[in-house]
C-alpha cells in the first residue's frame, strides 16, 4: 500500500513509498480505511528536519497525525464498518507518570510519550492504518469531509477545558474572550467560544483571504490592530500565534481575574524589551492565570467530535482551502497563500 514518509533529521526527504508493509496486527484490532489527513505546521517542521522521531529501529517515519478514515473491520465491536474513526494522536509513556497513568497523557511528566507520525509511531498518512478501541473515536456520518479536523479541534477542546478548571477557583462568569491567530486552532477555539455563548473577538494580521469572513460568520468581531490597541480587556485570552509581542501584550490585556491561555509554540531565540515588573504586578494585582496548553486526551477528543457535530459543516469546510489527491502528495506539504488548512486526500 500507498504512504507518505520522512527519514526524521533528513531534510528532504518526504516521499511517496508505493509498497509500505500493511499495518501490523499489533497496532490494533481496529483496521481503518483511510479517507483524508489534515497538514499542519508540525509536518512542516518534520519535513525540514527539526522535528520527528522514527519508530525504534526504523530510519522512516509514516507522517501524518490529523487522521480521518472509514472502519473496514472491528472485531471487537466498538465501532462497525463504515462509521468514521479518528485516531487519537499521543499514546501514554511505558512508565508511565503519574498523568499517563490515568490516561492524562497530554499532561504526561516524563517526555516519554509517543505520538503518531510524530514521535516513536508510524503516523496516519497511509491508506490502511490500525488502532486500538481506546484510541478510536468515531464521529458522526456529517464530519465525512471535514473530519480530520478533529485533531486541531482536540487541542483547543483541553484548552477550553482547562479554562473552565481554572476559572472554577473563584466565581466565574466570563462575558469576552480573545483569540489572537486565525489559523486552524485559532477558527476552532472561536468556534467553540462562539458554542458557549461568549462574546468572541478574533485577531490577525490578514486583512483579506478567508479568514475575516470566517470569523464573522461565528458573529465574532474581527481585529487587526495591535493587541495593546484593542478598546476592551477580554476576561478570556486563547493566543495561538507564539508571536513573543502578540504573547506578552495578551498577557498584560487580559481584565481582571482574567485567564490566558497559550496554545501557539515559539520558536525561541529572539528577545524583545519589555518590562516583566509591570506585567508581574498585573499578574498579581488582578488575579490573572496565564497557561500553557497542549495536545489532548481522550475526554478532549470526545468533546471535540461534539462540537464539529454541533458546528454548520459548510463553515468547517471553508476552514480547508485546498484538498491534493494522494498522487500529489508533496504540493500538501507545500504553504499556500491565505491557506488555513491543506488536506491530504486518500480517496
Ligand atoms: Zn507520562
Amino acid at each position: 500500500m500507498r504512504a507518505v514518509t520522512v527519514t526524521p533529521g533528513e531534510p528532504g526527504s518526504l516521499r511517496l513509498v508505493e509498497d509500505h508493509p500493511e499495518p501490523s496486527s499489533d497496532e490494533g484490532a481496529i483496521l481503518v480505511q483511510a479517507l483524508a489527513v489534515g497538514v499542519c505546521g508540525t509536518d512542516h517542521e518534520i519535513i525540514e528536519g527539526q522535528y520527528g522521531e522514527a519508530p525504534p529501529g526504523e530510519r522512516d517515519l509514516v507522517l501524518g497525525h490529523e487522521s480521518l478514515g472509514r472502519v473496514l473491520e472491528d472485531p471487537t465491536g466498538t465501532l462497525e464498518p463504515g462509521d468514521l474513526v479518528a485516531g487519537i494522536v499521543r499514546h501514554p509513556d511505558p512508565v508511565p507518570c503519574p498523568n499517563c497513568a490515568v490516561g492524562e497523557w497530554d499532561m504526561c511528566r516524563n517526555g516519554q510519550y509517543t505520538e503518531h507520525g510524530i514521535k516513536a509511531l508510524p503516523g496516519f498518512a497511509r491508506e490502511r492504518w490500525r488502532v486500538q478501541p481506546r484510541y478510536a473515536v468515531g464521529l458522526d456520518p456529517a464530519l465525512a469531509e471535514v473530519g480530520m479536523l478533529l485533531e486541531p479541534a482536540s487541542v483547543v477542546a483541553k484548552a477550553w477545558d482547562h479554562i473552565d478548571r481554572i476559572g472554577t477557583r473563584a466565581e466565574w462568569q466570563p462575558r469576552s474572550v480573545l483569540v489572537t491567530g486565525a489559523g486552524p486552532i485559532g477558527l476552532l477555539a472561536a468556534l467553540l467560544a462562539s458554542q458557549r455563548g461568549l462574546e468572541v473577538h478574533v485577531l490577525d494580521l490578514a486583512t483579506s483571504g478567508p479568514k475575516p469572513a470566517l470569523a464573522a460568520a461565528l458573529g465574532a468581531t474581527y481585529h487587526t490592530e495591535s493587541v495593546d490597541e484593542l478598546p476592551f480587556e477580554p476576561d478570556v485570552v486563547v493566543e495561538c500565534t507564539g508571536a513573543p509581542v502578540v504573547v506578552l501584550d495578551a498577557m498584560c490585556k487580559a481584565a481582571p481575574t482574567g485567564i490566558v491561555c497559550l496554545t501557539g509554540v515559539s520558536t525561541g531565540g529572539r528577545t524583545v524589551d519589555f518590562d516583566a515588573g509591570a506585567l508581574n504586578r498585573t499578574l498579581v494585582l488582578e488575579n490573572n492565570v496565564v497557561f500553557g496548553s497542549v495536545n489532548a486526551n481522550r475526554r478532549h477528543w470526545d468533546l471535540a467530535a461534539e462540537a464539529l457535530a454541533r458546528a454548520d459543516q459548510s463553515w468547517l469546510a471553508s476552514l480547508i482551502t485546498r484538498r491534493v489527491p494522494l498522487d500529489d502528495y508533496a504540493d500538501a506539504y507545500r504553504q499556500g497563500s491565505d491557506e488555513i488548512k491543506a488536506v491530504l486526500d486518500f480517496q
